[in-house]
């Protein structure tokens, strides 16, 4: 009696179960079967600032998280980051820069490899690749200082293949506050978007370009998402509840970007991922900054490099990387606050110095699946975190730009 009294609550309980409770053993061919079904879109990754340099993408990549053999059979669609170091702003060189990087994309990563990369712009493109078992090249430019104050040249980007742009690097430019010298007094600070800044907002709805709001300051956040006419997206940030790091979005942020049909792409950088990391990791930089002044300067390379490599060993084994359950955990977190509609991935891969080993390069991706498929998650949830989501944001975007095909190019000029 007492045995059925225990199985019929056992049956009652298990109706109210939780998701993750009604994990089922997991196999590896569904685990394969999903990851090959999904197109993976990661929305960024800065390979870019080493192929503008020499490397090809084609070769291993000893140092970083991105090369060919790696993406192959595994990544769907790349957007590659068209980053524009604050530096150039110095002596008004940040277009020749973003125009350096857009040609390193075109020429040095898709041109050279035409067999694996195929140029894309639109939702459908990849889509098409994915089909082709073709990796989608697309480009974003991470620093709104690339427009240098000019619709003119924003239209320039859209034109040649750029289809986001991050408002701001870590650096305020003179239309939009940044999240990275919200601090500094020395700075000029707009409280957010100027009217300009706006204009940039609706200008790029306009053309259909994705509206990034990663690095930016909060309020610039929220000014972009009230201005935005279409969808917008965080292409590299992660859940501020989980960890700290201001990089990352509040949970208020995210409901209001999904209420609006947006995607918040998590980080894979471990400062990002991790609040024990955020904390132990700074002090230990500025701790050992000297020893690494010290060991660039030696001349010999070997000795050099061992050096570094020593120090390196050394901050890894007082500070571990972050984890793939530590991804998870920001992937779980921001579909609790956001719904399954609207979370993505952006690696930040060969951007960030530090990324889970047990997730350090794309064709380590059945592991996520398998950790998301134990946790409870189904493989169309898999689907839509992977790129689905996204795909539905670059539609929408592009059908903003459709809708709005009559009306005219802004030609509001930057007021100083
Ligand atoms: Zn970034």
């Amino acid at each position: 009696m007492l045995t059925q009294c225990v199985s019929a609550v056992a049956a009652l309980a298990l109706v109210g179960l939780p998701l993750t409770a009604q994990s089922h053993k997991v196999t590896q061919a569904e685990v394969d079967r999903i990851t090959k079904e999904a197109i993976l879109i990661d929305t960024h990754n800065d390979v870019t600032s080493r192929t503008v340099e020499g490397y090809d993408i084609a070769a291993p990549n000893t140092r970083g998280q991105t090369d060919l053999a790696r993406m192959k059979g595994f990544l769907g669609a790349e957007f590659f980051a068209v980053f524009v170091s604050a530096e150039y702003v110095n002596g008004n060189h940040s277009a020749n820069r973003t125009l350096q990087m857009i040609d390193t994309v075109r020429t040095d990563i898709i041109a050279a490899h035409p067999k694996d990369f195929v140029f894309a712009t639109t939702a459908d493109d990849i889509v098409r690749a994915h089909n082709e078992h073709k990796i989608a090249a697309l480009m974003g430019i991470e620093g709104g200082h690339a427009i240098e104050d000019s619709l003119r040249l924003l239209r320039d980007y859209y034109a040649l293949g750029v289809r986001y742009m991050t408002l701001t690097h870590f650096n305020t430019n003179d239309w939009a506050d940044s999240q990275g010298d919200a601090e500094n007094p020395k700075v000029a600070h707009h409280n957010g978007l100027t009217p300009f800044g706006k204009d940039v907002v609706r200008e790029m709805n306009r053309l259909g370009m994705m509206v990034d709001i990663s690095h930016t300051a909060d309020k610039t956040f929220w000014d972009a998402l009230e201005t935005s006419s279409a969808p917008i997206i965080a292409s590299h940030s992660g859940c501020r509840a989980v960890t700290s790091y201001t990089r990352n979005m509040t949970d208020d942020m995210i409901k209001a970007l999904a209420a609006k049909g947006g995607v918040v792409q998590i980080n894979f950088g471990c400062e990002f991922l991790s609040q024990r990391y955020f904390n132990d990791s700074k002090p230990l930089q500025a701790a050992l900054r000297e020893q690494y002044a010290e060991a660039i300067k030696i001349e010999d390379p070997a000795a050099r490099s061992a050096a570094i490599e020593k120090l390196r060993a050394e901050f890894t084994s007082k500070v571990p990387p972050a984890t793939l359950a530590d991804v998870v955990a920001q992937i779980d977190h921001a579909v609790k606050v956001g719904g399954v509609d609207h979370v993505g991935l952006g690696t930040d891969f060969d951007g960030v110095a530090c990324v889970p080993p047990e997730l350090d390069s794309y064709s380590k991706f059945p592991a996520l699946t398998r950790a998301l498929l134990e946790k409870g998650y189904s493989g169309d949830d898999i689907k839509k975190i992977y790129g689905g989501n996204l795909l539905r944001v670059m539609r929408a975007v592009e059908q903003k730009a459709r809708d709005l095909s009559t009306t005219p190019a802004i030609h509001s000029e930057m007021k100083k």
